[in-house]
């Protein structure tokens, strides 16, 4: 049995190791990088693997008859079931390519647009197509990106969004469900699994159990669940979900939609060109099967590659065993902000300790009155890369009546010294701004 300083010590040093992986330390080593909710690092195996199919392969997929063409194929089209066992997703499940979580709420929103009656069979609300009083379901806490694609719909159907209230704690009010919801015709409910914000990892199933009672199509924004302990179908079944590789690791512009084959078969394409098609006539096309009706054009083959190196990385036994002591450093964080007399914004770190409110590693927070733009810019003189802003998330500040919040949020590779040297980073804040700190 290990002592617990020895355990400590062991962690620590997986962490140390786990950061050799990521070159960006080593150009960058007096950099303390607290931003990981906006991009995550990029580890060595994930360039390496971008790098191979640029330097190896560097030839475009599907349509080539040479072997170089087939390798490449091989290893974009494999990728898909890296990705549903990540996901946990059955073997029925499809995975769509993207450019992100953005463009793949978007595909979703511009299909169920124009699907007409072919849902029915999977959906009950779906006997109809979206139209005028139909109800889509978000909440107070969504990213923009989870809001303004449904908003754009709502303009062209004629119908309406319902957000469900945020408490002050950053948790989702559920008590619409059994009221002002209950009799309403909803036919999407689409929620982030953990937010950007308060970090709050959401229980959904009260709003899943809703969205299978009702025939609605429910649809989980993994963006961030991805990276704070994963996201699985198993514990979450949802009807489609969304995240973006650049969050765990892997690189910009790939991103995945996944959802049941059988329910993308009946989906019209979000966009036509090459790939997504079966016949083209001067009348009209018919399109491919899922998934490659919804990947239009020459797909991101390099961003493949570095995504599945990014899923393989990050399930290695090294990075689970990190990411599951995440929430050392979350209260760690939160008690530091605590103890310098700041504003936590989302759960108090009672409710996090008494596992009240489950939260990932990130946290929003203010120092008395200065402004989150000054906290921001005077860390970076000190080498510390937060954000500050609204974070995309224009409805939560609206619901907590502020403006805006500095964001600490963490990954893998931080560490404890990293959050101490915050520490006095934000001292010095305080002082500067002539606040009387010990
Ligand atoms: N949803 C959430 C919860 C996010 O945190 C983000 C990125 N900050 C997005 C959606 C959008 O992701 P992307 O910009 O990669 O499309």
């Amino acid at each position: 049995m290990l002592t617990t300083t020895q355990e400590k010590t062991h962690s620590a040093s997986r962490v140390q190791h786990l950061r050799s992986y990521y070159p960006f330390f080593s150009h960058n080593p007096n950099t303390i990088y607290l931003d990981s909710a906006a991009t995550a690092l990029k580890p060595k195996p994930v360039l390496d693997a971008i790098l191979d199919y640029y330097e190896t392969k560097s030839v475009n997929i599907h349509r080539g008859v040479y072997s170089l063409s087939a390798q490449a194929t091989e290893i974009y089209e494999s990728t898909r079931q890296v990705i549903r066992n990540f996901l946990h997703a059955p073997e029925n499940w499809e995975i769509i390519y993207t450019r992100g979580t953005t463009t793949s709420i978007n595909l979703l929103a511009y299909s169920l647009l124009r699907v007409k009656k072919e849902l029915a069979p999977f959906f009950s609300a779906w006997h109809t197509p979206l139209g005028k009083g139909d109800i889509i379901v978000l909440s107070e806490s969504e990213h923009h990106s989870n809001i303004v694609p449904w908003q754009i719909i709502t303009e062209l159907t004629q119908s309406h969004i319902y957000f469900l209230p945020v408490r002050k704690n950053g948790t989702l009010d559920d008590s619409p469900l059994a009221g002002e919801l209950k009799n309403l015709p909803v036919k999407i409910i689409s929620l982030a699994a953990v937010s950007n914000v308060s970090g709050v990892v959401h229980d959904l199933k009260n709003f899943i159990e809703f969205a299978k009672n009702k025939g609605a199509i429910f649809i989980v924004d993994a963006a961030q669940a991805v990276c704070h302990g994963g996201f699985s179908l198993r514990d979450n079944p949802a009807d489609f979900v969304a995240f973006s590789g650049h969050k765990i690791g892997g690189p910009t512009a790939i991103g995945i939609l996944a959802g049941r084959k059988d329910v993308l078969s009946v989906l019209p394409p979000f966009e036509g060109g090459g790939d997504m098609i079966l016949q083209v006539t001067k009348e009209k096309t018919t399109y491919n099967e899922p998934p490659h009706r919804f990947e239009a054009g020459t797909p991101p083959i390099g961003e493949v590659f570095g995504l599945r190196a990014a899923v393989e990385f990050l399930t290695l036994p090294l990075c689970r065993e990190i990411m599951a002591q995440e929430s050392e450093l979350t209260t760690m964080a939160m008690e530091i902000i605590q103890e310098l007399g700041g504003t936590l914004y989302g759960p108090s770190l009672d409710e996090v300790n008494s596992a009240k409110v489950k939260k990932a590693g990130i946290i929003a927070f203010n120092l008395g009155k200065i402004h989150p733009n000054d906290v921001g810019t005077l860390l970076d003189e000190q080498n510390i890369c937060i954000r500050t802003g609204h974070h995309c998330c224009q409805l939560l500040m609206q619901a907590w009546q502020i403006s805006a919040t500095a964001r600490v949020s963490l990954f893998l590779y931080n560490t404890k010294e990293e959050l101490l040297l915050l520490k006095e980073a934000l001292r010095q804040i305080l002082r500067l701004f002539g606040k009387k700190i010990q």
